[in-house]
């Protein structure tokens, strides 16, 4: 159960399933499972056997140490360990955790708020009614509110964090997977990796020259038939998705999402089932994929304009009906499978 929680806490989501690679050049392969169930791919170019083998062992010990840093499930980690003492007192953050937290504190406002990492009371409080089958009431929900809000968290000039209120927690489940990716590929590059792939249970980013071709999954199969809904191509960068459609907890024969909206202390539940980020670093796809998941699909818009840069693809289900919208830029390099290509529009 522990493991299970872990996996979870990273908070993967959805599979980009599979990822197809054109290219001629040596291509080596590994997978790491640092994060109990969640496997960490990395595809290198290039490389002779040798090198990619050391290469390999310093993406492992990396992965190790951020894994100990981040997971708030393992009670040994910082993030435990801040969880666990920022109320009372000043706690020192390592590296990681400063840059992590950087990342947090401009995508929390520039989310309005959807993106927030500190949920953890509000997570809690809806696992728990996933496990005890009913609705928390709403005096539980305005309690666990209260506790949520990175407004609430204060970081010293030398470092230290510390938490405004008790009960507070952090949890990086919705930007950890974008982080890592960017940390194992700039590892990579440093170590002298031409060309290559970083996938974080199906969360890739994609680095060096040339066009990488991925698969974008399809929210409406089963993760057993891990259909996909078409294929992108990507001039490096990330291919992030978040979705509800494979994490949830059902309640009074209800599916409740994974991902919460901090505005209203409840699940999400706006339409929108998946949120695909593509383009730039990890860590940003992945936060914003997440709060694009949280505003629904006319606020994502918004949000997605305000970053030129990156290009999305939303899907919407209502009923027995499904809509897409993806990036006008995608265009020319998104490719439809023919049940999807007629229910897309271009924004
Ligand atoms: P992702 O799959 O990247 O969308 O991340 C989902 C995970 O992020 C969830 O399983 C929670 O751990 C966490 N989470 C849920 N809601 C939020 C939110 N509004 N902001 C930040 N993290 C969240
Ligand atoms: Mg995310």
């Amino acid at each position: 159960m522990r493991y299970l929680k872990a996996f979870i806490a990273i908070g993967v989501a959805v599979a980009v399933a599979v990822i197809i690679i054109i290219g001629r050049d040596a291509r080596r392969e590994a997978v790491f499972y640092p994060f109990g169930g969640i496997p960490l791919k990395v595809v290198a170019y290039d490389r002779s056997q040798a090198e990619f083998d050391e290469d390999m062992k310093a993406v492992s010990s990396r992965v190790a140490k951020l894994s100990s840093e981040l997971d708030r499930h393992d009670s040994g980690s910082e993030i435990a360990r801040i969880n666990r003492d920022a109320s009372v007192a000043p706690v020192v953050l390592g590296d990681d955790m400063e840059r992590i937290l950087a990342r947090c504190y401009r995508w929390y406002p520039q989310s309005r708020g959807a993106f927030d990492p500190t949920v953890v009371p509000l997570i809690e409080l809806w696992e728990g009614a996933g496990e005890s089958g009913e609705l928390p009431p709403d005096a539980e929900v305005d309690v666990a509110r209260q506790r949520v809000g990175l407004g609430y968290v204060a970081i010293t000039h030398d470092g230290r964090i510390m938490f405004a209120r008790e009960g507070m927690g952090l949890d990086f489940g919705a930007i950890a997977k974008g982080f890592i990716a960017d940390e194992v590929a700039r590892l990579l590059v440093e170590r002298g990796v031409a060309r290559g792939i970083v996938d974080v249970g199906g969360n890739a980013l994609a680095f060096g020259e040339g066009t990488f071709t991925f698969g974008v999954a399809d929210p409406s199969s089963t993760r057993e038939s891990q259909n996909l809904m078409g294929t992108v191509e990507v001039e490096r960068g990330a291919v992030i998705t978040s979705g509800n459609y494979e994490r949830y907890v059902t309640i009074d024969g209800r599916r409740f999402s994974h991902i919460i909206d901090p505005r209203t202390g409840r699940p999400v539940a706006n339409g929108l089932v998946a949120a695909t980020v593509i383009g730039g670093e990890g860590v940003d796809a992945d936060a914003m994929a997440t709060a694009c998941m949280v505003l629904g699909k006319e606020e994502a818009m918004g949000l997605l304009s305000s970053v030129p840069e990156v290009s999305a693809i939303l899907v919407e289900h209502e009923g027995e009906d499904w809509r897409v919208w993806a990036s006008k830029a995608l265009q020319p390099r998104l490719n439809l499978s023919d049940n999807w290509a007629d229910k897309v529009e271009w924004f």
